[in-house]
C-alpha cells in the first residue's frame, strides 16, 4: 500500500471511525424497571439490557467504561481528541453524544487531575516581583504564568464569542448556536489543559501546540480553506489578548489599588475600542463572505 492510499485510509477513519453493532434481538425484562423490551437498552429507562446482578465482568465493565478503550472512556475521547479533534466535536454538535465521553465530566476530570498532581509534586507558581504597580502589559505575562490553570479557563471563555462571530458562516457547521460554541471550547479546553500540563515538562510546549490545535480543530470542524482558517484565529487570540489585558488589569487594580480604578478604566478604553473594533471586523468580513445558505 503506497502512501497516498494510507493517507486516504486515515482521512476516512478521522471521518467515521465508528460503526454500531447490530441490536440484540433477545427479549429482555429489565433489571431497573421491569419493562420487557428488545435491543441493548431499555427504552424506558435507558438501562443497558446486560445489567442485572454485580458480577466482575460488569465491575470490570465499569471500569473499562471510565478509563479502558471503550469509545465512550475518558482515555480513548483524549486519543480522538489528539487525532482527529474538528471531525469528534463536529460530529458531537451533529448530535452523536455517544462516540465521546461527556465534554463537562472530561473537564471537570482533567481539572482534578491537573490540581492534585500540582499539589503532589509542589509546583509552585508565586509571584516572581512584589511590584504590583509595574508595567501595564507585564502585569498580564506575570499573572499568566503565576496562575497556568486559570490561564486555559479563561482562554476558552475568551474564544467563545468570537468563534461563535467569525465562524458563523463557516463552509461546515453553518450560524453555529452559543451553546454550541460553549461545547466546542469544552472539548478544546480539555486540550489545552494537557498541553499546559505538558509544557511542565517540556517548557514553551504549549505556546505551538495550543495554536496548532486550534488550526487544526477549526479547519476540521467549520471547514474553511487554510488561510481562511488561519485569519480567523489570529482575530480569535488578539480578541483573547485584549480580553486578557482589561480583565487582569481590572482585577489587579481591584484587588491591590482601588482607588486608581478610574485612570485605569480611561487607559483601557483603547484596549476596549480595539476589543470591539475587530470582533466587528472579523464578524462583517465573514458575514459578507458567507456562502448562501444550502
Ligand atoms: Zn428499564
Amino acid at each position: 500500500m503506497n502512501l497516498k492510499e494510507t493517507l486516504g485510509r486515515f482521512r476516512t477513519w478521522q471521518n467515521k471511525p465508528y460503526h454500531n453493532s447490530d441490536e440484540e434481538q433477545e427479549e429482555h425484562r429489565c433489571a431497573n424497571c421491569g419493562n420487557v423490551f428488545r435491543g441493548n437498552y431499555c427504552p424506558v429507562c435507558r438501562q443497558d439490557a446486560k445489567d442485572g446482578r454485580i458480577t466482575w465482568k460488569w465491575v470490570g465493565k465499569s471500569i473499562l467504561d471510565v478509563w479502558g478503550l471503550d469509545s465512550r472512556s475518558l482515555p480513548n475521547t483524549l486519543l480522538q481528541l489528539f487525532i482527529r479533534p474538528g471531525r469528534l466535536i463536529g460530529a458531537y454538535l451533529d448530535g452523536q453524544h455517544q462516540i465521546c465521553y461527556k465534554p463537562f465530566n472530561m473537564l471537570f476530570i482533567l481539572a482534578i487531575f491537573y490540581v492534585v498532581v500540582q499539589q503532589l509534586l509542589g509546583w509552585n507558581y508565586a509571584a516572581t516581583s512584589e511590584d504590583k504597580g509595574g508595567i501595564f502589559i507585564q502585569q498580564v505575562v506575570e499573572w499568566i504564568s503565576e496562575h497556568p490553570a486559570w490561564n486555559a479557563m479563561l482562554i476558552s471563555v475568551a474564544m467563545i464569542i468570537p468563534t461563535w462571530l467569525f465562524f458563523r458562516f463557516a463552509p461546515r457547521h453553518t450560524r453555529h448556536t452559543l451553546p454550541e460554541s460553549v461545547i466546542i471550547q469544552l472539548f478544546m479546553n480539555s486540550l489545552i489543559l494537557i498541553f499546559i500540563f505538558l509544557s511542565e515538562f517540556f517548557v514553551y510546549i504549549s505556546f505551538v501546540l495550543v495554536p496548532v490545535y486550534y488550526y487544526f480543530a477549526y479547519r476540521q470542524l467549520f471547514g474553511y480553506r487554510p488561510w481562511g482558517t488561519i485569519w480567523r484565529i489570529l482575530l480569535c487570540f488578539a480578541v483573547w489578548a485584549l480580553f486578557f489585558v482589561i480583565i487582569v488589569n481590572l482585577i489587579n487594580t481591584v484587588t491591590t489599588n482601588p482607588e486608581i480604578l478610574p485612570q485605569m478604566a480611561i487607559r483601557l478604553l483603547p484596549f476596549l475600542a480595539a476589543f470591539v473594533g475587530i470582533i466587528a471586523l472579523g464578524y462583517f468580513v465573514s458575514k459578507k463572505n458567507a456562502q448562501p445558505k444550502t
